[in-house]
């Protein structure tokens, strides 16, 4: 069966369905720079209308929840930043408890990664929660590499944070073991949800496939993961997700069908 007739089931019970979504790769194109990045008019459009229609309509990022909303420009969609340990849930940022220590880290943190990179072509992103640093930009991405790796162990041995590497961006974030998908599995929980779509694009996409399918063992739970293809994901991403699209212009047409 493709996707389509899949989710036919998922599109006749709105009332008890959501639709999770990562940002970056899967709703909007991949820019040169996270700033830069932008959701089309197209797909704002089909949130609003997903949102009207579904339980849940949730977006799932490594940004942080408000750094995503700002992005999608929608106010009252569900927003999972972090990874997972903060969202923005009608209107209210929340935190997992586990992560409120790493409020006051983060800013030592990120001044102490600025005075190492300052000079160079890696841009250093602050993070209320730790730090990223993108090399997207960097002419020598395995020269950029380099020269991050030994000062991410500096930090890591300073602080009580751990490595998350994703396409041209290692991020330090808090060392405890939340991420996408426990975040998903609480709201599918607290929500009742009897379906979930979820799509992305990343590795750290994998944790919420997995945990949805988890869910799917133990609760009278229907779980449906998609995978965004592009030239830059791992393949074990697609491998992970029980259906692939081809890219951003699909996701959409895919969320139109599933809003109308
Ligand atoms: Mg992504």
């Amino acid at each position: 069966m493709d996707i389509y007739s899949t989710l036919v089931e998922f599109k006749a019970h709105p009332g008890v369905t959501g639709i999770f979504s990562d940002l970056d790769g899967t709703l909007s194109a991949i820019a040169q720079t996270p700033e830069s990045a932008s959701v089309t008019t197209g797909v704002r459009e089909v949130l609003t209308m997903l949102k009207e229609r579904y339980k849940v309509v949730g977006i799932v990022s490594g940004r942080a929840s408000d750094d995503a909303k700002r992005m999608v420009g929608l106010d009252d969609l569900l927003y999972i930043g972090s990874h997972g340990v903060e969202w923005i849930e009608e209107g209210e940022r929340h935190y997992a408890p586990e992560v409120k220590k790493y409020l006051d880290m983060a800013p030592s943190l990120h001044n102490e990664l600025s005075d190492y990179f300052t000079k160079t072509d890696i841009r250093v992103e602050k993070k209320d929660l730790g730090a990223a640093l993108h090399y997207r930009l960097s002419a020598d991405k395995d020269a950029a590499l380099a020269l991050i790796e030994p000062v991410v162990e500096k930090m890591l041995a300073k602080y009580p944070m751990k490595v998350v590497r994703g396409r041209f961006v290692v991020e330090l974030k808090p060392d405890i073991g939340l991420d996408k998908g426990d975040t998903i599995i609480a709201v599918c929980l607290r929500e009742g949800l009897a379906n979930v779509l979820y799509i992305g694009d990343d590795v750290t996409d994998i944790d919420a496939f997995k945990a949805l399918r988890r869910l799917e063992e133990t609760e009278n739970f229907k779980a449906v993961s998609a995978a965004v293809a592009s030239n830059e994901a791992a393949a074990e991403v697609a491998e992970a997700a029980d259906f692939s699209l081809a890219g951003v212009d699909e996701v959409e047409e895919l969320l139109r069908w599933l809003a109308e």
